[in-house]
């Protein structure tokens, strides 16, 4: 079974068009980043735990559903996961955020960790991994193989657009992690940028280009 999932969604598709545009100013590009994410959010936390308890409505009281505790936590594979990051706490604002940074080693070109900061309980919470360009995979493989060190079993990897180089080798290296992406493109150019792509998804966001 594949664990690709292509969100599938007519306004995904036209708020990527916006994304893609190499006009769109910065502004405008993290703020439809952010209502992209909200869609995307909607199939990545489908498979979310919740826990049955009671609520009391003004009329009575009934069974009811909420997130469990400890809650969920978001990861940002810095900088440009905290695009993705941005909307998700929208629409899950109890979740826990942790970050990671990774950088490539210009001698061995392997990812190297230059920060991470995760809150407590890793090992209990459903984890929700994001970085909008899932390329090579190399930083998103070892992110992921940081966070199973510290104990996380329960995870998932959301993209916003991926390239299917990157997504063979995480599912080579994780065949167990669920993947979620807006869009699949065609290939990787030799730079290891996405093709067609949107440019550098940081610079994009944060108006560093
Ligand atoms: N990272 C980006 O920001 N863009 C790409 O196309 C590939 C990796």
């Amino acid at each position: 079974m594949s664990t690709l999932t292509v969100i599938d969604h007519p306004l995904v598709k036209h708020k990527l068009t916006i994304l893609r545009d190499v006009a769109t100013p910065f502004p405008t590009f993290r703020r439809v980043l952010r209502e992209t994410t909200w869609l995307l959010a909607y199939e990545t936390t489908r498979h979310l735990r919740v826990e049955s308890g009671t609520v009391e409505t003004p009329l009575e009281e009934m069974t009811a559903h909420s997130l469990p505790n400890p809650a969920p936590c978001l990861i940002s594979i810095l900088r440009a996961g905290n695009g993705l990051v941005d909307g998700l706490m929208d629409v899950m604002p109890e979740a826990a955020v942790g970050h990671l940074g990774l950088v490539r080693n210009p001698k061995t070109l392997l990812p190297e960790e230059y920060y991470c900061k995760l809150p407590s309980e890793i090992e209990k919470r459903q984890v929700i991994l994001a970085d909008p360009m899932l390329a090579t995979g190399g930083s998103t493989i070892a992110a992921i193989d940081r966070l199973r060190e510290k104990g996380v079993r329960n995870l998932v990897f959301l993209s916003l657009l991926a390239a299917p180089e990157g997504v063979e080798a995480l599912q080579s290296a994780h065949p167990e992690v669920p993947i979620f992406t807006g869009a699949l493109d065609r290939e990787l150019n030799e730079k290891g940028y996405i093709l067609p792509g949107l440019g550098d998804a940081g610079d994009r966001i944060y108006g560093t280009e």
